[in-house]
């Protein structure tokens, strides 16, 4: 629920800035937006804009900095927006409708592409491919789509006004038509930075159960280029969506559950599995530095409220747990591709892990060998239990 509180305070931040022009804020479905606004980026937004700031953690009497990369960088998108125009984009989700629409509204056959002219679209559905047929054993035998979310598509009313429908259908009326909503919404785009397709419209990605689908935006991936992961940020964003559906076949973790205090170990856990697959070389058989672009891309997403129930891991923590399951696929016990197996093995790591996680300098690890065991200092036992 933390989530909804930061979106909350977020909201009445900007309606304080807001306050000269009466706004009005309709009532939106729930039930259609939980799996777009539950998911671990949905909230980054907010949390970032009211909690961004860098803070401190106290260990051990000591203080260590936090930073959150993702956060830090939604801040910069942001901060160039009328605080009236932000209030507006939130109060009417404009992050999720580009996801709506692909959910709720959009021909399911259609074709599919990632990243601003489809850019990504082979990297994404080769290693999706792989993905399945790697895992397909595991009990994760369903057929998983992929769902790229646009901003662009916002500027189609055919598209849009169906989807406002979808959400707000409820609100309208005669002195308010979903055609006025739709040009408000259209005008407000067209002010942002690179209309269409600023990234806030589609910073998010998300496994949907009910959907049986991965969808991710653009605007995520236009972060990962930003912080220098292009090459293989896509494949780390897909695969670990795609773990979170590996969870759903352990049936430990309810992933539309947004106030489960598990949402850091889920999270550590799917970097976990998704490295574990990018690594193994019946996986993604990546390795040197596409394998520590890979960390950083865990690690870019961390953040730094660790006293929020929805915490997803610090940067360190998600880097940290991205680099247990690609050293596993570097061990001995690579052939273990058993998700109950891998499952009690990570939990045994999970356990014994405190945000003393310390990874080697990941600038050094690129330059190990694929059979050289990189070594992980965390709270003492990985190294033990894996007879490193
Ligand atoms: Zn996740």
């Amino acid at each position: 629920m933390m989530k909804y509180y930061a979106l909350l305070l977020l909201a009445m931040l900007v309606r304080r800035a807001g306050a000269a022009r009466r706004r009005r804020v309709l009532r939106a479905d729930d039930i259609s937006l939980r799996s777009i606004e539950s998911s671990e980026f949905a909230s980054s937004i907010g949390d970032a804009l009211v909690l961004g700031r860098e803070v401190h953690q106290d260990v051990l009497g000591g203080t260590e900095r936090c930073s959150s990369p993702s956060k830090a960088w939604l801040l910069e998108k942001s901060s160039s927006i009328e605080s009236e125009d932000l209030a507006y984009f939130f109060d009417n989700h404009l992050q999720s409708l580009p996801f709506a629409y692909k959910l709720y509204v959009a021909d399911r056959d259609e074709d599919q592409n990632f990243g601003s002219n489809g850019k990504y679209t082979e990297q994404i559905t080769q290693i999706h491919s792989k993905s399945q047929d790697f895992w397909r054993d595991s009990g994760a035998e369903d057929d998983i789509r992929l769902l790229g979310a646009h901003g662009e598509d916002l500027a189609d009313r055919d598209k849009l006004i169906p989807t406002l429908k979808m959400i707000f259908g409820r609100s309208y009326h005669n002195g308010y038509t979903v055609e006025e909503h739709a040009t408000e919404i259209q005008d407000l785009i067209e002010r942002l930075p690179g209309g269409y397709s600023n990234p806030l419209l589609t910073f998010n990605a998300f496994f949907s159960n009910d959907a049986g689908a991965i969808l991710i935006g653009d605007g995520y991936f236009e972060f990962q280029q930003s912080q220098g992961l292009e090459s293989v940020g896509p494949s780390y964003a897909v695969t670990h969506e795609h773990a979170h559906h590996l969870q759903y076949a352990l049936s430990d973790f309810d992933s539309d559950d947004i106030s489960s205090s598990d949402s850091r170990k889920k999270e550590l856990m799917a970097d976990a599995l998704s490295a574990f697959f990018l690594y193994h070389d019946s996986g993604g058989d990546l390795y040197g530095a596409e394998i520590d672009r890979i960390y950083r891309s865990a690690y870019s997403v961390g953040d730094c409220e660790i006293m929020d129930e929805g915490h997803h891991g610090t940067p360190n923590e998600r880097r940290c747990a991205s680099m247990w399951g690609a050293e596993l696929a570097a061990s001995s016990d690579a052939s273990i591709i058993d998700l109950l197996e891998l499952k009690s093995r990570f939990n045994l790591w999970y356990d014994g892990l405190d945000y003393h996680c310390t990874t080697i300098d990941s600038s050094s690890a690129s330059t190990l060998s694929r059979t050289t065991v990189m070594t992980l200092i965390m709270a003492g036992t990985a190294a033990t239990w894996l007879g490193l």
